[in-house]
């Protein structure tokens, strides 16, 4: 799942100054599980740019802060729904990751289209209120050598071949409260009884496949129309 947090509020408030009348948008899929900008994340929100522009006399019949939460943000099939509340607003301040915001900002042509979100990383709950990211989206996957665990998310160096001199006691040179990725890798390999693998140097990474390229797309020639 794509992780994210909600920008600071104050930032929100600078970002939406100028605007009369905005509506917030959740997303109903990523943002929701952790709970950076689902339905109910939305409406609080929204209840505090309202609170925010009270405080300053700012609502008046012209003024308003309205709200909506569609399924995905990143689809645009989701956002046809929402289209008559966009039209009467003149900023819509998005609650998706920076995919999210990018639809709606294509979908609604002329639009402001606002992140109240910053989009962190690909990760999953680890447990309740802590996510981790997992992913760094490489283009060039190397989990079938690394035991599954990811040596380019979860190393600080993104090292694909570790450890370096700075494993500690299983924990990375960059913070005790961070897991050595290579250790774990070692650990992994292990109790998969595949150590030897490990013996195996992976050539230099190919980060043409990464953003050195340009922006990526993935192309189903099967499938296009
Ligand atoms: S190797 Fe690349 S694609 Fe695979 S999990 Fe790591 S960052 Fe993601
Ligand atoms: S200590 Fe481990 S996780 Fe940290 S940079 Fe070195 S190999 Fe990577």
């Amino acid at each position: 799942m794509i992780v994210a947090e909600q920008k600071p509020v104050a930032e929100i408030l600078r970002m939406i100054d100028g605007y009369r009348r905005i509506l917030v948008v959740g997303c109903g899929t990523c943002v929701t599980v952790c709970m950076a900008g689902g339905e109910k994340e939305a409406g609080i929100l929204a209840s505090l740019i309202r609170m925010a522009w009270a405080r300053e006399g700012r609502l008046s019949p012209l003024i308003d802060v309205s709200e909506a939460t569609v399924e995905r943000q990143c689809e645009w099939e989701f956002l046809g729904d929402i289209a008559e509340k966009v039209a009467a607003s003149d900023a819509v301040l998005s609650m998706g990751c920076g995919a999210g915001v990018q639809a709606m900002a294509r979908m609604f042509e002329g639009k402001v289209v606002l992140p109240a979100l910053n989009t962190k990383f690909i990760g999953m709950p680890e447990r309740q209120g802590l996510w981790t990211e997992l992913c760094a989206g490489c283009g060039d996957c190397v989990l079938d050598r690394t035991g599954g665990i990811c040596p380019i998310a979860r190393c600080s160096k993104s090292l694909l071949n570790g450890p370096c001199g700075g494993s500690q006691n299983g924990k990375c040179e960059v913070s005790k409260d961070i897991d050595c990725a290579w250790q774990l890798i070692f650990d992994r390999m292990k109790s998969l009884g595949r150590l030897e693998a490990l013996g195996t140097v992976l050539p230099p990474k190919d980060w043409f496949k990464n953003r050195d390229g340009g922006p990526r797309k993935v192309v189903r020639e099967d499938m296009l129309l």
